[in-house]
């Protein structure tokens, strides 16, 4: 309904550059001009966490991952395009961008997609309330939809975390410590504890699967790696992980 009253009030332009939309693309909210813009991240990279090689020694980026997070992709590089369109996902109130940005993130190379469950990564409550949706979980259901595999939402936020933007590695890391659980491992716990969640039951045999968590955006891996643990104290054998955007190499000199 709210889809449907959005494409009869707002003209079919696209979100970034405003030039109009074809009538094929009227669905969607970016052009092709616009998303042939996004700059894929490709290899050479580290094969665990994508990040492009170091030049000498081991990476940085995942050397204190969990062991159960074996692999990691984004689809584009967090440049002036990309980081527009994450923007409106996350604060112009336009999950229906979802599907543009899980368009690119869908052909993303992940061994043992076939089997593979989708996990979003959660908000906390609070952020939850003030942004009306989860825009992780807007990505992992469109992403579904293109891979065709069920989304379960595995975790919780247990509480929210102060904004990673200005952070450094390490204060990311103290910042989302402990911030995840399994959804039912605590009745009435963390995420404020709603009935539909007390209600919710873990699929059998979800922990056996390759998950795979699904975020808007990778920065220095913090937050991943923790959701990961959460999911590998729980049992989880394999996570995975994909975001649409990749910030510009992480600062970690
Ligand atoms: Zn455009
Ligand atoms: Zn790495």
């Amino acid at each position: 309904m709210r889809n449907a009253l959005d494409q009869l009030l707002l003209p079919a332009e696209c979100l970034l550059c405003r030039a109009l939309l074809s009538f094929r693309d009227s669905q969607r909210l970016v052009c092709d001009v616009c998303r042939h813009r996004w700059r894929p991240v490709r290899a050479p990279w580290c094969g665990r966490c994508g990040q492009p090689e170091p030049l000498f020694g081991r990476c940085r980026v995942c050397a204190d991952w969990p062991a159960a997070l074996v692999l990691t992709r984004s689809a584009v590089w967090l440049d002036a395009g990309a980081r527009h369109a994450v923007h409106a996902l996350k604060y112009g109130g336009l999950p229906r961008i979802a599907a543009d940005l899980a368009g690119a993130m869908a052909s993303l190379d992940l061994p043992g997609r076939p089997d593979a469950w989708l996990v979003p990564v959660p908000l906390g409550a609070g952020r939850l309330r003030q942004r009306g949706y989860n825009q992780s979980e807007r990505l992992a259901r469109a992403l579904s939809r293109r891979w065709n595999r069920p989304l379960v939402e595995l975790l919780v936020r247990t509480r929210d975390t102060v904004t990673q933007t200005a952070l450094t590695p390490e204060a990311r890391l103290a910042n989302v410590a402990g911030a995840f659980q399994l959804r039912n491992a605590k009745w009435g716990m963390g995420n404020e504890g709603t009935r539909a969640d007390s209600a919710f039951q873990i699929p059998h045999s979800a922990l056996e699967r390759p998950l795979v968590l699904v975020d808007d955006v990778f920065t220095t891996g913090a937050t991943l790696a923790e959701a990961a643990t959460a999911l590998e104290r729980a049992g989880a054998r394999t996570v995975l992980a994909v975001t649409f955007g990749r910030a510009l190499v992480p600062d970690f000199t």
